[in-house]
């Protein structure tokens, strides 16, 4: 019997992990990436000595690598070697000390304690609560499709005893009274493009998942992860294809036939996956079929998650007194959410994650000097659907010098 060809599209960290499977099952696998080099959202840019991640660098859940590694009979630490992130993050006010949320009980208790006493015991009843959740929704759903209403309906009676309805906000409120504390333990929704005041409380899990799992960088950055992933897949057989633009999903039948690309050439398939971005791929690169053209227009309805401006820069000094990653949150913190969810303007005030890669892993500039990137979250820079004038107005990153001097004592020049 002859080899099953397989295509995927796109070589960012799911286009890559579905590669693996795909090839480790005994599918002949070929992955097409657009852009000169694999990675996707997590592509990186070398200058002059300095590495930039470009997009991700806190890696939550290490097991659901080990087990890519291992479906595929190899070991991730062959690969790529984490390592561990402590704190996991500084959280940052200009009117309060800082708070390091780290994965040690006392240590987060004691720094509780200091800001208000009465929101220790909440803070493990919150302890608890995100527990549950991982339990339920991460361990017993995280690989469960909800593909129908019928799907959901059957989730409901968990998802209701975990009052599900609630905010994640709402959640963490229910248990810690001090205002930035409840930014502390609801912050992270953000992390997955959700807004704390409206997602639901099932991302209260994510506090449970760092404290189980810790959180880690890899050594050379997220794009050694990538690169050995891309290894892996290319270890097993599979063939990766760089500056392959897609630009079009061929059908036969009613069945995916194959691909052509932006240069011409025809790749044929027997199965077809696309990890590119979904309006993507059935508005544009099905767009010659009728459910292309429906699943398009469907899909462009929809709303867009928030964006955001990423600014990559290097010091000739070394990252002193920093943490890994450094979370600046402004004075107004549901007002700020609320405009970069739903406003069409930039705000004047701003809330910044600083990333510094060099804490952990001082390779990743040359001797002596540090790398970073900077990152402020804000309405999609897209075209108004109704003008069709770009949304924002300018990018202010840090306007104001107690920020700077929080961050980078004595360096309040480098803005
Ligand atoms: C700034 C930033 C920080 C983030 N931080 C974190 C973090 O700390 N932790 C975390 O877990 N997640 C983080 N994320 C989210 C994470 O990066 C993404 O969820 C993840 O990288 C998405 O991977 P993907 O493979 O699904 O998609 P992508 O990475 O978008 O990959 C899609 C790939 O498809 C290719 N492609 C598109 N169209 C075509 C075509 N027509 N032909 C061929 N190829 C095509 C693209 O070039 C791209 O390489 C962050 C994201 C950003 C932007």
């Amino acid at each position: 019997m002859t080899q099953q060809q397989a295509l995927v599209i796109g070589a960012g960290f799911g286009g890559l992990a579905l590669a693996i499977r795909l090839q480790a099952g005994g599918y002949h696998t070929t992955l097409l990436e657009k852009r000169d080099k694999p990675g996707g959202r997590a592509y990186v840019y070398e200058d002059k000595g300095f590495i930039f991640d470009a997009g991700p660098t806190v890696i939550t859940d290490p097991s659901a690598l080990e087990e890519l590694f291992t479906l595929a009979g190899r070991h991730l630490s062959d690969y790529v070697k984490l390592l561990p992130v402590s704190p996991f993050y500084r959280l940052c006010w200009e009117d309060a000390p800082s708070f390091d949320y780290v994965n040690d009980q006392q240590e987060l208790e004691r720094q509780i304690a200091e800001r208000n006493p009465k929101d220790v015991e909440g803070y493990k009843r919150f302890l608890d609560y995100s527990k549950a959740v991982y339990e339920e929704g991460y361990i017993k759903l995280g690989a469960v499709p909800f593909l129908s209403f019928r799907d959901m309906v059957k989730a409901g009676p968990q998802l209701a005893r975990l009052q599900a309805w609630r905010s994640v906000y709402a959640m963490v409120s229910r248990f810690i009274e001090d205002e930035h504390l409840r930014q502390v333990f609801s912050f992270h929704s953000l992390l997955v493009g959700g807004n704390p005041f409206v997602t639901s409380s099932i991302y209260t899990l994510i506090h449970a998942l760092e404290r189980e799992g810790g959180v880690w960088f890899p050594r050379g950055g997220t794009g050694a992860l990538i690169q050995g992933m891309v290894k892996l897949f290319e270890d097993l057989g599979g063939k990766l294809e760089l500056d392959a633009e897609v630009a079009n999903i061929e059908t036969q039948n009613d069945r995916i036939s194959g691909v052509t690309l932006q240069d011409g050439r025809h790749f044929a398939t027997d199965m077809l996956a696309s990890n590119a971005d979904v309006i993507h791929t059935y508005a544009h690169l099905l767009g010659k079929h009728p459910r292309g053209v429906s699943h398009g227009k469907a899909l462009k309805k929809k709303r867009y998650s928030m964006s955001l401006f990423v600014i990559y820069f290097g010091l000739d000094m070394p990252s002193n007194n920093l943490q890994h990653h450094t979370i600046c949150l402004g004075a107004r913190y549901k007002e700020l959410i609320d405009e970069i969810f739903n406003a069409d303007t930039l705000a004047e005030d701003f809330s910044l994650y600083l990333h510094s890669p060099c804490v952990t892993d001082p390779s990743l500039a040359p001797p002596g000097s540090s790398a970073y990137y900077v990152l402020r979250r804000c309405l999609i820079w897209a075209p108004h659907p109704l003008t069709g004038k770009p949304r924002g107005r300018s990018i202010v990153i840090a306007s104001s010098t107690t920020w700077k001097s929080i961050i980078f004592p004595g360096c309040e020049s480098i803005w």
